[in-house]
């Protein structure tokens, strides 16, 4: 079959090439992929993987839907059904998997970074990874469920909910989790602020009611402070990382809520414990949600109150392209790959 396959590190490392079709075994059902998306974590798998335990050559990809092709005994989906996959491959068994919480599993692997991926024609996944998706529901849309707005909505709901008469920001509002994000917590009811930067950036956002501060232009924490009538808000979702994280702290309001799932420019910003414990703010570390979570994502996608925004769409022959257009600064929303037609 063909697939994205990664071979090494670094630009050079992975290729549209052919590579084995997976067999199929006890408990899994092979899916024959129809769409994808990618995500800043298959840059952090094909430059560094660094913490990784894997072996390559290993298909890449993390999210995606596809269609049944062969199913095992006992099987609870039919050949030709319509599925989502949950991209953690988890026991079921240990402390964390009967807490109801999937990525805890103490034996977890992930698609695309322990195990081969969804950038393929085809892939062989446990029948607990996968979930039934409408055949009306768009399949690019629903690509761009499994890692971006899974993570967000964690993110947004969970040890720090956002509801009606709350204040977020959103650090860096174009990318795919944040983007996600900005929009879960409006439909929550929240009052949202992003921060972005681009004339068309900021006009699209203002455009959906979100309130923007440009960061090069002006000094965030300031900016939401003076927004806020110098309260500061509730809940703010930071990926960025180093570059972000003194002034997400400022922006907070006292006993406000951090909540990170990524360090694109950096993981070790100054800690400003002062402020943490005179202010009572908490920090939350949060990575994708678990299966419960995802299974009303879902439901709030297929009952059209949530649409992810897509960026652009490329065949899997051009996934490295891409790859680039994930790190173009026009970038917003999310970039899909199409695999295959529907039957
Ligand atoms: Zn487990």
């Amino acid at each position: 079959m063909k697939a994205i396959v990664l071979t090494g590190r670094g630009r050079d490392g992975a290729a549209f090439r052919d590579h084995p079709k997976p067999d199929l075994r006890p408990g899994q059902v092979l899916v024959r992929m129809l769409a994808a998306s990618v995500n800043r974590v298959d840059l952090y798998m094909r430059d560094s993987g660094a913490g990784i335990t894997h072996s390559l050559p290993q298909v890449m990809g993390i999210d995606g839907v596809g269609e049944v092709a062969e199913t095992g005994a006992g099987s609870h989906f039919a050949v030709g059904d319509r599925v989502i996959l949950y991209p953690y491959e988890f026991c079921g068994t240990c402390r964390h998997c009967l807490a109801g919480e999937q990525p805890l599993c103490t034996t977890a692997r992930i698609l695309g970074e322990h195990r081969d991926g969804t950038f393929a024609e085809y892939i062989a996944v446990p029948e607990t990874a996968v979930m039934a998706l409408p055949r009306e529901a768009d399949i690019h849309e629903a690509a761009a469920l499994g890692v971006a707005y899974m993570t967000a909505w964690r993110m947004v709901f969970g040890k720090a909910p956002a509801g009606p008469g709350m204040s977020v920001l959103v650090q860096g509002a174009g990318g795919g989790v944040s983007y996600a994000a900005a929009q879960l917590a409006r439909r929550a009811g929240a009052r949202v602020i992003v921060t972005t930067t681009g004339a068309d950036k900021m006009a699209h956002f203002a455009a959906e009611g979100i309130e923007a501060v440009d960061y090069r232009a002006a000094d965030v924490a300031k900016a939401v402070l003076a927004l806020t009538g110098g309260d500061g808000v509730d809940l703010v979702i930071d990926n960025v990382g180093e570059k972000t994280w003194g002034a997400s702290l400022r922006a907070l309001t006292r006993g406000g809520h951090l909540v990170t799932c990524g360090a694109t420019t950096g993981a070790n910003p100054s800690a400003d414990i002062a402020r943490l414990f005179v202010r009572q703010l908490s920090i939350h570390g949060s990575t994708a949600s678990n299966v419960e979570e995802f299974r009303r994502l879902l439901a709030l996608f297929v009952a059209g109150k949530i649409r992810p925004r897509i960026d652009s769409v490329y065949p899997l022959d051009r996934t490295l392209e891409a790859f680039d257009r994930l790190e173009h600064p026009d970038r917003l929303g999310k970039v899909v790959i199409r695999i295959a037609d529907p039957a």
